[in-house]
């Protein structure tokens, strides 16, 4: 059999990267760590094939040359996706789709041969087996969370060199936390399943062999889910990284009680983990309490984040406006909160009720959906808020700009980097391509920059105070350039096209 393994393309979003991408010389942040998971569940004897329409173009001889297109998505890639269908549809070629999309709606795929719903590890070899026997059903279901500990190694070398700034893994999947709004527990459960150490060492090593160098990001929900599992495998991938000496630093998603657990995190930063994504939400106690986000109650936000980051983790976070209990006022203490807590990467999105998840059902019944949502968080979504929409929006709106202003943001790097503390062992050495992408970013922001006033400002500061931490800053504003100038560009536009009354032009605060 011949498989065409198809990811479609992603809308541009904060995790996108796509206008600081041309620093880095690649085409996107991430690969498709969803396919090459399936690839290595398909026969040997598959000859296999992958297309990434974020990196490349789809052509019809690509699509004639399979017998069978297995597709993977998010809600976000729905368009692009069913566009795919279509074409196959058109050509007479069998599909497939699996993956979070797939597993929430399969309702919506009535136009794909097969449907895969739920976790792959399970049902791929069966579904392969069906299609070589030509008896393959609509629908397959997973009959249970799979045991990650039997997962194969995934297939990076179907992956094209060059073409990705970062690469990923996963340790775990699941989450112990209850969020309302959270799709991931209904997905993959709250008790948290995990790989090997053995398994996770074999992946970066698959990893280094293929000769990348930079981030790699353990795609987890949450990795500290099962904190004791997750001391165990850290020590592992220190000694590894010891003797291997990889041009490889990690970062990572984790819950916010991890600033509670200092032990925890320094064995994080001795294996060379320098960053974490937490989702923080809101700074309001009566939002966190309405969306169950309990485990980020009854603590110093703001002192917990600075913590991190005095022991080396660097902090960058979520945030969602419009939870039913926010005022007028939650746009001036969520920017507050953001200056303060000196978080560089502030991904602030409007809350969005994701199918199947607590927060969907209880919108259902109070009659508060719109229709058409495709899980874009950057804008009008689904949730019909208290507040009135147009006030919600003009709210946003005036966040968006404030803290991606850029001297906003390079102040915002300034008091990060005056904190952090890096750990001898956790920076990996420079690489080539490291110097490269510096030299791009200088140039692109330093001389043809918009606001290059604002940038040689930041770097003065940092030769001035923190010099040794030039690399990091350089990155930072880097960085900076796709959120500041996916804010003007893509974010505001958008707004001002679905709600024209918010033309009116923003206050910017003086933090
Ligand atoms: S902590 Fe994160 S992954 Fe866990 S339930 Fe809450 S939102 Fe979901």
């Amino acid at each position: 059999m011949r498989a065409l393994l198809v990811n479609p393309a992603f809308p541009d979003s904060y995790w996108s990267g796509r206008f600081a991408l041309r620093f880095a010389n690649r085409k996107s942040i991430l690969p498709p760590l969803g396919l090459i998971t399936v690839a290595a569940m398909l026969p040997r004897s598959w000859e296999l094939r992958l297309v990434d329409l974020d990196t490349e173009t789809l052509s019809d001889a690509d699509l004639k040359w399979a017998d069978v297109v297995m597709l993977t998505g998010m809600l976000v890639q729905k368009p692009s996706l069913h566009e795919v269908l279509r074409r196959c549809r058109g050509l007479g070629i069998k599909t497939v789709v699996g993956g979070p999309y797939a597993t929430a709606l399969p309702q919506e795929l009535d136009d794909a041969d097969h449907v895969m719903v739920g976790e792959g590890e399970e049902m791929v070899p069966i579904l392969a087996t069906d299609l070589e026997a030509g008896k393959a059903r609509h629908r397959y279901d997973e009959a249970g969370k799979p045991d990650l500990s039997a997962a194969p190694l995934p297939r990076f070398d179907l992956l094209k060199p060059g073409a990705y700034h970062q690469m990923s893994l996963q340790y775990s999947r699941g989450c112990p936390f209850s969020c309302e709004f959270c799709d991931i527990i209904v997905m993959y459960g709250r008790k948290p399943r995990t790989k090997t150490p053995a398994q996770i060492i074999a992946e970066l090593e698959a990893i280094r062999r293929t000769g990348f160098s930079g981030d790699v990001f353990f795609v987890d929900d949450n990795f500290i889910g099962n904190k004791k599992l997750v001391k165990e495998l850290l020590p592992e991938i220190a000694a590894w990284r010891n003797s291997r000496r990889p041009p490889l630093e990690f970062y990572t998603e984790a819950s916010l009680n991890l600033a509670d657990d200092m032990q925890l995190v320094d064995l994080m930063t001795q294996a060379g983990f320098t960053a974490v994504f937490m989702g923080i939400e809101t700074p309001s106690p009566e939002a966190l309490k309405e969306t169950h986000k309990l485990q980020n109650l009854r603590r110093d936000l703001v002192q917990q984040v600075h913590g991190l980051l005095e022991r080396g983790l660097d902090v960058w976070a979520g945030f969602i406006l419009g939870f039913d209990s926010d005022g007028p006022d939650c746009f001036d203490r969520m920017i507050e909160f953001i200056q303060n807590a000196a978080i560089p990467y502030a991904m602030v999105g409007m809350l969005g009720a994701l199918p199947n998840t607590p927060l969907y059902a209880r919108l259902e019944k109070e009659g508060r959906l719109r229709p058409d949502f495709i899980g874009d968080q950057f804008g009008l979504t689904n949730v019909v808020t208290r507040m009135p929409i147009a006030q919600m929006l003009a709210g946003y709106r005036r966040v968006l700009e404030t803290v991606y202003n850029p001297e906003i943001y390079f102040q915002r790097c300034r008091e990060n980097l005056a904190r952090w503390k890096p750990t001898a062992g956790s920076i990996r050495p420079i690489a080539p391509r490291d110097i490269a992408c510096a030299l791009r970013a200088l140039w692109g922001q330093g001389f043809s920059g918009r606001y290059r006033g604002a940038y040689w400002r930041f770097l003065r500061w940092v030769m001035q105070n923190c010099p040794e931490k030039l690399g990091r800053a350089v990155a930072q504003a880097a960085a900076g350039h796709h959120y500041i100038t996916y804010t003007r560009s893509v974010v505001v536009p958008a707004l001002l096209s679905q709600l024209p009354e918010l033309a009116e032009p923003q206050p910017i605060l003086a933090t």
